[in-house]
């Protein structure tokens, strides 16, 4: 388990980020910075800079959150089981500092089939 520098984090991030991220919260839909951002680029954590998703694998899942059918590689992202909320969902967090992106799902399109559903307030996009 990371632990994270809660005290440094809090000046770094913005309140959404650091709920999202650090307390495992989810943004609204339809109002993160990136669910409508078409742009050739990068997803890159927005605490410790891992690059995580690749714009390539970014589609339209009209949910309102960014949303990709596979991580850049496998080992960017851990899976974690979720209870929370009455539901059984899986969490993904950035392998590297632990800090929660969302969850994925399996009703994604081809050819994976799968949906990972991430919030925008724990990546950064980086344009190519
Ligand atoms: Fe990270």
């Amino acid at each position: 388990m990371v632990t994270f520098d809660k005290a440094k984090l809090r000046q770094q991030l913005t309140p959404l980020q650091y709920d999202v991220c650090i307390n495992k919260g989810t943004e609204r839909p339809f109002t993160g910075e990136y669910w409508d951002n078409h742009e050739t680029g990068v997803y890159a954590c927005v605490i410790c800079g891992q690059p995580l998703f690749a714009s390539g694998t970014k589609y339209d899942s009209r949910t309102g959150w960014p949303s990709f059918w596979a991580p850049i590689q496998k080992e960017t992202v851990r899976e974690e089981e979720d209870r929370s909320l009455f539901m059984r969902r899986t969490e993904v967090e950035c392998s590297k500092c632990g800090s929660h992106l969302g969850h994925v799902f399996e009703d994604g399109p081809k050819p994976t089939g799968l949906r990972y559903c991430i919030n925008s307030a724990s990546l950064r996009f980086h344009p190519e």
